[in-house]
């Protein structure tokens, strides 16, 4: 018997219709709207013979204990951004929980592996801008001395914050506990791109979350008035900062996956009588090879000189943030590909631009893959986020045989 695929879809919509108003999803972390859709998600739970916690991050774990302790764990987040969509994360944690439903009833509650799902706890960072909060606490790498202090828009502490849904911040670090016995880890997730829709696919398959470099980029010119100032003695910094963001597209094009952008450029004195003495980029650059991102980044420099020098300008880059690619599990994306295909009849194979919970779970050396559904105009963090319904059942059902898939898997890997 396959999970019900139907009752997701009413799951979805109920959720939707407890924690939406005419803006969108507000399950936003850490607040009541947030609490109510656990404690509904809670209620879900009546009947099953399972175990549920929340561990020292608030991370939300449903356990159906199985012959063997080895743990499959299936996952993803129920919080959304503000004015948010009704199936980012909420997808993951939905066909989590028909799937557990179908192992508990197919092996009458006690199946062959463990299986245990998780709602990670602010996954957005919407309200303080922590991203992946719960999953890194899980993984090893949160950061509790920089987050402790992060303020909410109406200046309310994280530690505060935390502390009201009876969290901890200094003992966040003990749910990397709930890593014993994790055989493996799976998330169903919208693309939230415009991939799928484009190959007119439904599902792909998942090969990794791009690394990310992040650069503010500054290039130094000479502020001149414009009337007085021959086109050949300037020192125009924006026009050394235009030749980049120009030649970041080759950059980028030179590899199938990579993508490279300039989102912010400020002008100084930007004012219309004068020559821009010093222009102030970004630059976001990203790929799911450690070797391309590199790459990218060197040449990226190496322009950035010669342009700055073509103009008598001078460039200075300074590191905002970056991260390492995290490539996902060979044999659980063929076996992902598989699912994939006799579900659909055919499966793409892509790297995740945006980060996700299943990447701090990769990097704590769980082996882990993703699903992605087709999103329609690839569009999300907004209300008019969807996915057509057909797609939404054919990702249930190939998420269930992926299911199915990894526990003998791990049941041939002791
Ligand atoms: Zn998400």
């Amino acid at each position: 018997m396959p999970a019900d695929e139907k009752l997701a879809i009413d799951l979805l919509k109920e959720l939707r219709d407890l924690t939406a108003n005419e803006l969108g999803a507000q399950r936003v972390a850490w607040t009541p709207t947030w609490l109510k859709a656990r404690e509904w998600f809670r209620a879900t739970l009546d009947g099953l013979p399972v175990e549920h916690h929340l561990d020292a991050a608030g991370n939300s774990w449903t356990t159906l204990p199985g012959r063997s302790p080895a743990a499959l764990i299936l996952g993803s987040h129920l919080d959304s951004v503000p004015n948010g969509g009704w199936l980012d994360g909420a997808l993951g944690v939905i066909a989590a929980y028909v799937v557990l439903r179908r192992i508990a009833s197919e092996f009458d509650g006690k199946p062959p592996v463990t299986i245990r799902l998780v709602d990670w706890a602010d996954e957005e960072g919407a309200r303080f801008g922590r991203s992946l909060f719960g999953s890194s606490a899980f993984a090893g790498t949160h950061t509790i001395e920089q987050d402790r202090g992060r303020l909410d828009a109406n200046g309310i502490r994280l530690e505060d914050a935390l502390a009201k849904c009876g969290i901890s911040i200094d003992s966040i670090g003990n749910a990397q506990r709930e890593r014993e016995n994790a055989a493996a880890y799976l998330e169903l997730h919208i693309e939230q791109g415009p991939v799928l829709e484009r190959l007119a696919l439904p599902l792909g398959v998942v090969l990794g979350t791009k690394g990310v470099e992040r650069h503010a980029v500054t290039f130094h010119g000479q502020e001149a008035h414009s009337g007085s100032t021959p086109m050949k003695a300037r020192h125009d910094a924006l026009a050394a900062a235009a030749k980049l963001a120009l030649e970041i597209r080759p950059i980028a094009l030179r590899h199938s996956d990579a993508v490279c952008t300039m989102g912010s450029l400020k002008t100084y004195p930007g004012i219309v009588t004068a020559v821009v003495g010093r222009c102030e980029t970004t630059l976001d650059q990203r790929d799911l090879d450690a070797g391309v991102l590199a790459e990218m980044y060197r040449s990226a420099q190496e322009k950035s000189h010669q342009f700055a020098t073509e103009e008598g300008c001078t460039v200075e880059w300074s590191r905002i943030w970056n991260i390492a690619p995290e490539p996902f599990h060979p044999e659980l994306i063929a076996l992902c590909e598989e699912a994939a295909r006799e579900t659909a009849g055919t499966a793409h194979r892509l790297p995740s631009g945006p980060l996700h919970d299943a990447a701090e779970v990769s990097r704590s050396g769980i082996p882990t893959v993703m699903m992605f559904v087709q999103s329609l105009k690839g569009i999300s963090h907004n209300k008019i986020e969807d996915t057509r319904e057909e797609h939404l059942q054919l990702a249930v059902a190939a998420f269930d045989r992926l299911a199915s898939k990894t526990m003998a898997w791990i049941a041939a890997h002791p």
